[in-house]
């Protein structure tokens, strides 16, 4: 697989890292009604191949083997949602100030359990990370780095700059903070930052207004 574990690569992540980015495929996930961005298999090798979890060349292999053994794919697929639920309860509580619930982390570590016997540790730079060099992408893959990413940031990350975007309409973006002072609020300042600074301006006006 083309994925290594690497800290240098998580900047390049919208929220920091692959497992929050992956929690954040379910859109308005703190609202009543949060929209699904995983309706099918290919769906799940398509945002995998946008984040550099699969080469080009692994993504289209994982979409053909999909077609010819659907059942197994929606049964991944399926998985796939029961993990970045799980996810998303966890660093939701975390970035509360909370505990994350039993259930889902037993959910994490059984998916851990899968990932485990295809981890390799090879040497980079002057250090070590990481790999999957050598394992076969199956359809199931994709959520070995996943996995691997939370169990990085849960054991090793500094937990206290994982936040939740503030947005009240329930955006619940995840993200890893890396300002200075620990001062982001938003998913993006271009979206719900700025949304939510219109609605201040408007709530100003209407106060003076009235
Ligand atoms: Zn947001």
């Amino acid at each position: 697989m083309a994925w290594n574990s690497d800290l240098e690569t998580h900047l390049e992540l919208t929220s920091g890292w692959l497992c929050l980015d992956f929690a954040n495929t379910m859109d308005m996930h703190a609202a009543e009604e949060p929209q699904e961005t995983l309706h099918d298999y290919k769906d799940l090798v398509a945002w995998a191949e946008t984040r550099g979890v699969l080469s080009p060349g692994e993504a289209e292999g994982l979409r053909k083997q999909g077609k010819r053994e659907p059942g197994q794919a929606e049964h991944v697929l399926q998985e796939s949602i029961g993990l970045r639920e799980a996810l998303y309860q966890i660093f939701s509580a975390v970035a509360a100030g909370g505990s994350a619930q039993p259930q889902n982390l037993e959910q994490l570590n059984k998916a851990l359990k899968h990932a485990s016997p295809n981890m390799s540790l090879v040497p980079k730079d002057r250090g070590f990370t990481w790999a999957w060099e050598g394992a076969q992408p199956s359809l199931g893959s994709i959520l070995w780095p996943i996995s691997q990413s939370a169990a990085e940031l849960l054991t090793l990350g500094d937990l206290t700059r994982i936040g939740e975007c503030a947005a009240e309409d329930g955006c619940g973006w995840l993200f890893f903070d890396t300002t200075k002072n620990h001062s982001r609020r938003w998913c993006d300042m271009r979206d719900c930052g700025n949304r939510d600074k219109v609605r201040r301006y408007y709530k100003r006006q209407t106060a003076k207004l009235s």
